[in-house]
């Protein structure tokens, strides 16, 4: 039987050619009895091929994805690919018009509500219809996240580490594809309810991407996460031509590494002001800090020191110079032999 939605679309995924169209959500509130949220959705087909769904703001404040995908779902034509693209935006809509990382309606993290349900809050509404009528269609996702307000991260494409070890070589391989100046294969820190492990689950190639941050763009971030999407097709046999690998702060090679555990993530062991020794892309030799704390209340106190258990590359490091204890400051990885 199939699954009940609350969700409906004009969009028709079985047919050729580009449509533009909605996701109708309900959104019955004080000033709009019968209101509904109209979330962009964009279907590009072009006969028999892979489908890929390609989805960005998933965190309203992070928006190398969102750009890059409205860029594409203008300029591609059907006839330049093979196969579907299923494009959304914005996929927690409401966070990414208000530019917060979680919803403003229900104050929900998209990335931690998969499968959805189908009686929940709005964003469980979405991402039941998600879980449900979108990923059973699809080979492969390219969720594009960035280091939203935050994180500031070098620009990157990620995944996780799989007992299947022949799912485990496709999501290399797909890693690779995006040529991103840095691409990972890493532990995550919590990976209950994330789309990432809805579509890992089910057997299919599931690659994030973090693409810069501080909820801003780059034209560099932009452009890679512009190019990584085409290399990305290029990949799965979508479109022709050759990859190109993006330049970023002088780096012109796509290299893989890897966060093995969690004594790569570095956490503030207290509330004050944050100061980094380093920039994202910097490397830090083992047991030396990457940053301090200082106490705006307590002047006269030393800084605390934040050290990292292991040495390797910054990957990202926090925006706000604000603390407090408990955030993420810096995470690094290692080269990868892989
Ligand atoms: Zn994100």
């Amino acid at each position: 039987m199939t699954e009940m939605t609350r969700v409906s679309t004009d969009i028709d995924y079985d047919k050729n050619g580009k449509q533009h169209g909605h996701l109708s959500v309900p959104n019955s509130r004080d000033n709009s009895g019968w209101g509904t949220l109209l979330m962009p959705i964009t279907v590009i087909k072009n006969g028999e091929g892979p489908t890929l769904l390609l989805s960005g703001g998933n965190h309203g404040d992070e928006y190398e994805g969102p750009v890059a995908l409205m860029k594409l779902i203008r300029a591609l034509d059907p006839s330049e690919i093979k196969g579907k693209i299923i494009v959304i935006p914005g996929l927690n809509y409401p966070a990414f018009l208000a530019g917060k990382r979680l919803s403003p309606i229900d104050g929900k993290n998209m990335n931690r509500i998969f499968p959805g349900k189908y009686d929940g809050t709005i964003s469980e509404v979405i991402a039941h219809y998600v879980y449900h009528y979108v990923l059973p269609q699809i080979d492969a996702c390219y969720d594009l996240h960035s280091g939203g307000y935050s994180m500031f991260m070098v620009p990157s494409a990620m995944c996780h580490y799989l007992e299947d070890k022949d799912l485990m070589a496709r999501h290399i391989e797909a890693l690779k594809a995006f040529r991103a100046p840095m691409m990972l294969i890493a532990e995550e820190l919590d990976v209950a309810g994330m789309l990432d492990t809805a579509v890992e689950e089910m057997g299919k190639v599931f690659i994030g991407t973090e693409l810069g941050g501080g909820a801003i763009l780059t034209p560099e971030s932009v452009k890679v996460a512009e190019t990584g999407i085409r290399n990305v097709l290029k990949h799965f046999g979508m479109m022709e031509g050759e990859p190109v690998t993006p330049t970023w702060r002088g780096q012109t090679e796509a290299k893989l590494y890897e966060i093995p555990d969690l004594g790569y993530f570095c956490q503030a062991k207290a509330d004050g002001l944050y100061e980094p020794f380093y920039e994202i892309g910097d490397w830090v030799e083992e047991g030396a800090p990457v940053g301090q704390i200082h106490f705006p209340q307590s002047p006269e106190h030393d800084a605390m020191v934040v050290a990292p258990k292991k040495g390797g590359r910054i990957w990202c490091r926090r925006a706000p110079g604000m603390v407090e204890k408990g955030d993420a400051v810096a995470v690094l990885a290692i080269e990868s032999e892989k």
